[in-house]
């Protein structure tokens, strides 16, 4: 892997073969997503489609967290604003980090219709001059969005004659949203100008890279240091819970990229490991690190669920021979979580659960579901790839569970939850508005102040999924005072009819 010196990263489409458009069970997804050389997941579309996510603002989870920086969205008014509904949480969750961090600072370049005809560079320019006269930062981030892309303003060049006046560090993200429909090519672009723009050999090391490179890497391949590769859906409680299994097995712990400084970039060469959280964010990021700066890497499941967070100890401990170490802790931690989920396990068991959300998480969260003796239903994947493999190894007899593939595409789900009619839905942050229409009870796949990750996340994800489930008032008063979006002819059609390629539908 080796793309560096194009100006922006692929899209996942062309990279990975994913997919944005299936239906059909897990078992066949499976078989399809093996077989894409026939292209039936990753050629798969919809003939008609509501609205869907741009990278663009997915590509602002992980830039609006970076510390000491300043980002300036190329565009229009409209493009990222999205970012208004989590200021307070980003300059809480800095300041987590260091007490005296800033909040969130952004331009918009605030593109009309006249800078379409005559071009935005001008205007970029000079926010960036703003930006570095007023808030000095240690970097200046320019996001690009579809219209300067399309009306071929050459940001690239700008920004390396500005770099030339400017004291931070200015990074160029190529996030426009047009160019992909897969929203999760947002964390190849992001990582793409990091790659570039901060990951390069610490200065005071210069000597010993520079004349012995192999002995520079000696260094940190003997140390216990491992970077954890963090996603904007974690807390700090699930930094936490992580931080004190690895450091449990004697291992120091840094995280990147959310809620880092530039300079940890550099810091984070100086590692033995890097480790994914998910392959959904990370294989672009650690592919290039090992390829560049030959750091090993483990791109495997997601620590959530009891055989997910085990196996993903294990194979970071298997990295420094702790093996005996790991399974020594993993046996100590699942003993006290199994007593503890004794009581959860009474009330919940039996209760079916349908999951809707980013691909590798719904399917470890469902890991926890079976663990607590409940019934999976379905799953919705906002798109689907090869990392979810490994995640699928830890379920048991899914195959012909109803598996679909979609980023949002409510109108799917509504018909979807009605014939399959769960017991309770855990679904993405932000896509259960129809869904609560339905009268479910809904935990959220995550949530920014929850413990999800590692043994207390499992324990946590019970206790609220109990107390959920005892309390479904609000919800079912909704369905009984507000209507369903769509018309009753589309709940009695086959909730893939739009999709171009279904093995064949179980509705
Ligand atoms: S699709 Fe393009 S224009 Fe729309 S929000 Fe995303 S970057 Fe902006």
């Amino acid at each position: 892997m080796n793309f560096l010196d194009a100006k922006s990263a692929p899209s996942r489409e062309d990279r990975l073969r994913a997919s944005i458009a299936f239906g059909g069970t897990c078992g066949q997804v499976k078989t399809c997503e093996r077989a894409h050389a026939a292209g039936c997941t990753n050629l798969s579309n919809r003939l008609f489609t509501m609205a869907q996510g741009c990278q663009f603002t997915l590509s602002l989870a992980i830039l609006n967290s970076i510390r000491n920086a300043v980002l300036i969205m190329h565009g229009p008014i409209g493009c990222g604003m999205c970012s208004v509904g989590n200021i307070g949480q980003n300059k809480a969750f800095k300041q987590l980090r260091d007490p005296a961090s800033e909040g969130l600072i952004w331009i918009s370049t605030n593109l009309d219709e006249s800078d379409v005809i005559g071009g935005g560079e001008k205007k970029l320019a000079e926010a960036v001059r703003y930006a570095d006269r007023e808030f000095r930062p240690e970097t200046i981030i320019v996001a690009n969005s579809c219209v300067p892309a399309l009306i071929g303003d050459d940001i690239d060049r700008i920004l390396a004659e500005l770099q030339q006046e400017t004291a931070g560090i200015i990074m160029p993200i190529h996030c426009e949203g047009f160019k992909t429909k897969l929203m999760a090519t947002a964390y190849d672009a992001v990582y793409h100008g990091i790659l570039k723009k901060y990951v390069r050999y610490p200065e005071r090391q210069r000597p010993l890279w520079e004349s012995d490179l192999d002995r520079f890497r000696a260094a940190y391949r003997k140390s216990r240091k491992v970077n954890i590769l963090n996603v904007g859906s974690m807390s700090r409680l699930d930094e936490g819970e992580l931080r004190r299994l690895l450091e449990g097995l004697g291992l120091e712990v840094c995280f990147i990229p959310c809620y880092a400084e530039p300079q940890d970039f550099q810091y984070a060469l100086e590692t033995s490991l890097n480790v994914s959280i998910c392959g959904t964010h990370d294989d672009y990021f650690v592919g290039h690190l090992e390829e560049k700066y030959r750091i090993p890497f483990v791109v495997d499941t997601i620590p959530i669920g009891k055989r997910n967070t085990g196996r993903w100890l294990r194979k970071i401990a298997h990295h420094f021979d702790l093996d005996t170490e790991a399974d020594r802790l993993i046996q100590a931690e699942t003993r006290v979580l199994d007593d503890a989920l004794e009581p959860y396990r009474k009330t919940l068991a039996g209760k079916t659960v349908y999951l809707a959300g980013g691909e590798v998480r719904i399917v470890a969260t469902a890991e926890i579901m079976q663990d607590l003796g409940m019934e999976v239903v379905g799953f919705k994947a906002h798109h689907y790839d090869r990392f979810i493999e490994p995640v699928f190894q830890t379920l048991e007899a899914v195959d012909a569970v109803p598996f679909s593939v979609a980023t949002n595409q409510p109108f799917e789900m509504s018909n979807i939850l009605t014939k399959l009619k769960p017991d309770v839905l855990i679904t993405h942050v932000g896509g259960n508005n129809i869904a609560a229409k339905h009268g479910l009870p809904i935990l959220p796949l995550f949530g920014p102040t929850y413990n999800y990750c590692g043994y207390s996340g499992v324990f946590e994800v019970a206790r609220r999924l109990n107390k959920t489930l005892r309390n479904s008032e609000f919800n079912r008063q909704l369905s009984l005072n507000t209507p369903l979006p769509f018309k009753k002819e589309w709940y009695e059609r086959d909730p893939f009819s739009y999709i171009t390629y279904v093995p064949e539908s179980n509705f």
